[in-house]
């Protein structure tokens, strides 16, 4: 990536040159020397670091006009998804998700961590087109991919082994949902199991409700202290009534 300069931005208030290297911003000051930058003039404007989006579904977007919508006593929103992912193509979620990173990046987003849903209905057809997504956008976007289990990972037979099979194509994380099993803690300790074995981070939904009963932050807490993985298990979601997926 060939070094920029921004002459004459507005950061922190005051007018400054930054000059950028290897994709980071190296220096910040008024009355710097542009060498052999190229040269961007931005006076005046406001110069901010890139965006980072830190949890989104990309393969679930622009699905809304599938289906009838949320109201009262319709089907929740993860039945309504369960049921859509079925037909998904990963040439559809190819182009869904590529949308949604374009219009991400065209507002200032330069790192995104995606979930992607893996599980009996869509299998791994989103993992395929996320990576593809992920090898084409490189030079604009770092796209972290999340191997998330939204339907739980105890209903079939498959689920598990699917997870396993996307580490193995390239996906960084693994992504729990434990409010989706019956039992919370099986679930958790699965993909704490699971992350040991393989090397890998973890991130989970949790605490989606106001019911105390479906509350886990405070076991994945515990796991994450027991077994040395502090720093590397992230929590979503926390505090959202039951709206979202
Ligand atoms: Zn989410």
């Amino acid at each position: 990536m060939k070094p920029l300069f921004l002459r004459g931005g507005i950061v922190d208030g005051r007018r400054q040159d930054v000059t950028i290297r290897d994709g980071r911003i190296h220096r910040i000051a008024p009355g710097l020397d542009a060498g052999e930058y190229e040269v961007l003039d931005v006076a005046g404007k406001l110069v901010l670091p890139g965006f980072v989006e830190s949890h989104i579904h990309p393969d679930k977007a622009f699905i809304a006009d599938r289906t009838q919508g949320l109201a009262p006593g319709r089907p929740t929103p993860q039945t309504l998804v369960a049921e859509l992912k079925k037909t998904f193509t990963a040439d559809d979620i190819y182009r869904r998700a590529r949308r949604v990173m374009e219009l991400a990046v065209r507002h200032g987003c330069t790192t995104m961590r995606a979930h992607v849903e893996i599980d009996a209905f869509v299998e791994l057809r989103g993992v395929e087109a996320l990576r593809r997504l992920q090898a084409e956008l490189a030079p604009v976007l770092e796209l972290r991919l999340i191997a998330f289990a939204q339907e739980g990972i105890f209903h079939d037979g498959v689920t598990q082994g699917l997870l396993r099979e996307a580490l193995k194509m390239g996906l960084e994380t693994l992504g729990g949902c434990p409010y989706m099993d019956r039992d919370q803690r099986a679930h958790i300790d699965w993909f704490f199991d699971t992350a040991q074995a393989t090397g890998v981070p973890l991130d989970f939904h949790a605490d989606s409700s106001d019911d105390p009963a479906l509350l886990t932050s405070d076991y994945i807490a515990e796991q994450t202290i027991a077994r040395g993985m502090q720093g590397r298990v992230t929590l979503g979601h926390l505090g959202l009534l039951d709206v979202l997926p």
